[in-house]
């Protein structure tokens, strides 16, 4: 049976910067991905947002490894020359009421050490004249990534330092044994092999990988919830040259605005949950964009919004449960040497992706 030194399970952002971590450690690591290329499910249907880190508990991961994570993010995209833009973003009140939600707002930001500047109504008019608004938080910091040149360049990174990707390799079950974990891989190329570590990287899969494992105690392994995003795009010349956000609903950011590198402008994700990965945008969800986007930007002319993407949150927590954190089980945790499972890895996932990722190379090295 081969042995390895490293498995990292899923080629999503995260996994392939874990891969570029470890391998920048010295390990010996390999990437075994289900699909037939990196990058193809919750990395490639999001928002592309660089995320300040203004919305999460001060302590969470989520507010440690976005403020950390963002940081990081921008000088790699510096020093790598990737597409990215700091474009800023405006957090926008539209009545009295959420007018007076912004301070809580501002204060939960800068309890996350994050820059947020309250500006009145005429000053947001000023920076985006198509705005509809009673007063907006301006947060400087942040921006957008190319996401795909991003794990291209982890992923070259990873190979640089010896790291292989193989792709068509999902992992179907594994189990504990005294020199390390027992994999058996499927698909074309069926194989069985053992490593010292395995991260479970495997995003929406990672909780049916974890129950998988014999050995994981099944109390551990968090019940997997899809909430899933839609996207919808604005035809022609984007009015805004800011990402630009309502004030927040409960469980997710409102009908936002983001723009791509190319300078597209999109609206979402809204918020629906569903009990299947089922990526298809049903069109019908439109009425609710254009009633949520019009609050905010009114000129939005009937017919304007395109059905575009969607993707799927990888939930832990059940609808009634407003928030959640990532959930990085360590052997710590769990008791299995070597096993490191990464559950609820949502938004500002890719964002925290580098910090994330030297987190988890500390609990391998450690393990
Ligand atoms: C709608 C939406 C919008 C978002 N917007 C943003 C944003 O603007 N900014 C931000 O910072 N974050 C955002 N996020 C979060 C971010 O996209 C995720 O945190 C990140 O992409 C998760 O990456 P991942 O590698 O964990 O998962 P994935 O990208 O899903 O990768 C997991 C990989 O594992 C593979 N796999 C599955 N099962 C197996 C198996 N058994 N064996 C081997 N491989 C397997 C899959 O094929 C896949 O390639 C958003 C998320 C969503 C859903």
């Amino acid at each position: 049976m081969e042995q390895l030194d490293c498995v990292v399970a899923g080629a999503g952002v995260i996994g392939l910067a874990v891969a570029r971590a470890l391998a920048l450690a010295g390990r010996e690591v390999v990437i075994l991905e289900a699909a037939d290329a990196f990058g193809t499910e919750t990395s490639a249907r999001n928002s592309e947002v660089i995320h300040a880190g203004i919305y999460y508990p001060a302590g969470s991961l989520m507010a440690r490894f976005c403020v950390a994570g963002r940081e990081a993010l921008y000088a790699y995209c510096r020093e790598r020359g990737l597409p990215h833009k700091n474009c800023g973003k405006l957090i926008v009140a539209t009545s009295q009421e959420e007018l007076e939600r912004l301070p809580a707002i501002a204060a939960r930001a800068a309890a996350n050490g994050v820059e947020l500047r309250k500006i009145s109504a005429a000053e947001a008019l000023a920076l985006e004249p198509a705005l509809a608004t009673t007063g907006a938080l301006l947060s400087p910091s942040t921006g957008i990534v190319d996401s795909h040149a991003y794990m291209l360049s982890l992923l070259g990174d990873a190979e640089n330092a010896g790291a292989a990707l193989v792709l068509n390799s999902p992992i179907v079950c594994g189990k504990v044994d005294g020199d390390g974990i027992v994999l058996d891989v499927g698909g074309a190329d069926p194989m069985t092999l053992r490593c010292r570590t395995l991260v479970n990287a495997v995003g929406l899969n990672a909780p049916v990988l974890a129950a998988a494992i014999e050995g994981m105690p099944p109390a551990l392994v968090p019940t997997r919830y899809f909430a899933k995003g839609s996207y919808f795009s604005l035809a022609g010349k984007a009015p805004f040259s800011r990402l630009i956000y309502p004030v927040p609903v409960k469980g997710a950011l409102g009908v936002h605005l983001t723009l791509d590198m190319a300078g597209q402008a999109r609206f979402g994700p809204d918020i629906e949950w569903v009990d299947r990965i089922d990526y298809e945008v049903d069109p019908q969800r439109v009425e609710s964009f254009y009633a949520g986007v019009r609050r905010y930007y009114p000129d939005l002319a009937d017919g304007a919004l395109l059905p575009a993407y969607s993707g799927m949150r990888p939930k832990i927590v059940p609808p009634e449960i407003a928030s959640q954190d990532f959930m990085i089980q360590g052997p710590g945790t769990h008791g299995i040497a070597g096993l490191i499972n990464l559950f609820g890895i949502e938004s500002p996932g890719l964002t925290s992706s580098l910090a994330l990722a030297d987190h988890v190379r500390d609990i391998a090295g450690a393990s």
